[in-house]
């Protein structure tokens, strides 16, 4: 088995290690203290224009067409940097995709385009309400048919890049009487659309940069050219779009971890307790040691999910382990990194407590550690 990356992937995580480390990373814990925002949307646009919006995108739509790998390696690299830049990355790379595999032809011109260019800040996946979160498919904003077009009316909360994303990519429920996650359909919807209003941003544990919000839809009324897919056709959609998503959030829980355990591990060097440096006791060895295998297994399963999905394989479960392995490691990792500075850890001038409160949510978003073990136990006694 061939476990080396090609010249092209290893040059896109390169160029976003060096491209994040440039503008991403000195901005981390600015945004951590919600300042930042006017630098931040040129950050995205910056990134945008160096092809990491859509990294696995057809190039005649303007994407990078460099593939799973390379998005996992991008967004793990920006993720070191600064974890709401790449979350921010890996939702807007999810909408650019769900567009060029379900959207028609028009759509993929439309749209595309603007998330590749920039010229949309983010892009917003709308699925999660407050009665439909584990289980999306309980959801009730509702598509009615109306004329020629559909309007929409409900809620969906905790929507990553709302406050700035250009367009927003939206599950509601066209079919009302069809069997449970049957009558759903997706559909496209442009910040400034009339009735799409959204609320005020969430006040979050981490990821402070990147803005959380409910997304109201009230008589949002869109053309029936909105619809991407077949009508009642969404949930599929839905769900495949998600294991690919989970790539990316798995990737961005180890771009954190490894974050903190390098701060750590220049901490234990420096740091001198009983005459010696802090790094020469085994103990803390053992610690160290721990987490860097947990990073390397999490990175092998990520890559193996990446791989999978590119040449075409199923990789659902590959990428529900990925995801599950990856976020829960980074919250081992993280923790251990502010154990391993004492006090100094907790202290906001040191970046293992934003690291441990940024890694947090990696366990939950795109569907929680508990949800993985679902997908994954499923697949296991299908076998
Ligand atoms: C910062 C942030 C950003 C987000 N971004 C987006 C976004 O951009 N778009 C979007 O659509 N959503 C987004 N979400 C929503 C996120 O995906 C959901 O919060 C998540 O899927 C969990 O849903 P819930 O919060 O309703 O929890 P619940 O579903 O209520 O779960 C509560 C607990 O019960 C457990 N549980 C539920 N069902 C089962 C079961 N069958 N077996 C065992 N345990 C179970 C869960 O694992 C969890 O521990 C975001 C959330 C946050 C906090």
């Amino acid at each position: 088995m061939l476990f080396e990356l090609t010249e092209e992937e290893i040059l896109i995580r390169d160029t976003a290690r060096a491209m994040a480390a440039e503008i991403a990373a000195p901005l981390a814990p600015v945004l951590d203290r919600g300042e930042g925002r006017d630098l931040f949307l040129k950050n995205l646009k910056t990134f945008a224009e160096a092809g990491f919006m859509a990294v696995n995108v057809r190039e005649d739509f303007g994407g990078t067409a460099a593939g799973t790998v390379a998005f996992a390696l991008a967004i793990e690299e920006l993720g070191y940097a600064c974890a709401a830049t790449g979350v921010t990355a890996s939702v807007t790379n999810m909408v650019a995709e769900v567009i060029q595999a379900v959207g028609n032809e028009a759509q993929k011109r439309a749209y595309i385009p603007r998330i590749v260019d920039g010229t949309y800040p983010a892009g917003a996946f709308c699925l999660t309400e407050a009665g439909a979160g584990s289980d999306p498919a309980g959801m009730v904003t509702r598509a009615r048919r109306d004329g020629d077009g559909f309007v929409l009316d409900g809620e969906k909360i905790y929507i990553t890049s709302a406050d700035y994303a250009g367009i927003f990519v939206v599950w509601a429920v066209s079919n009302p009487d069809a069997p449970k996650g049957k009558g759903i359909s997706c559909f496209l919807v442009e910040a400034g659309t009339p009735g799409l209003v959204i609320g005020k941003a969430e006040r979050k544990m981490g990821q402070h940069g990147s803005a959380t919000s409910t997304v109201h839809f009230e008589q949002c009324r869109v053309p029936a050219t909105a619809l991407m897919g077949r009508l009642d056709d969404g949930f599929r959609i839905a769900v495949g779009e998600l294991a690919g998503g989970r790539i990316g959030i798995a990737a961005l829980s180890l771009g954190i971890a490894r974050a903190a355990m390098d701060a750590a591990k220049a901490y234990v060097k420096e740091r001198r307790q009983f005459g010696q440096a802090i790094a020469d006791f085994q103990g803390i060895q053992w610690m160290v040691a721990d987490r860097e295998t947990e990073l390397e297994a999490a990175r092998l399963l990520i890559l193996q999910a990446a791989a999978k999905k590119d040449r075409g394989e199923p990789f659902g479960r590959e990428a529900s382990m990925a995801k599950l392995f990856a976020s829960e490691a980074a919250g081992r990792a993280t923790d251990t990194a502010l154990q391993l500075h004492g006090g100094a850890g907790y202290c906001a001038d040191y970046p293992v407590e934003r690291h441990m409160r940024d890694a947090r949510i990696t366990r939950i978003y795109e569907g929680t550690s508990e949800v993985q073990r679902l997908i994954i136990a499923r697949d296991a006694f299908r076998q």
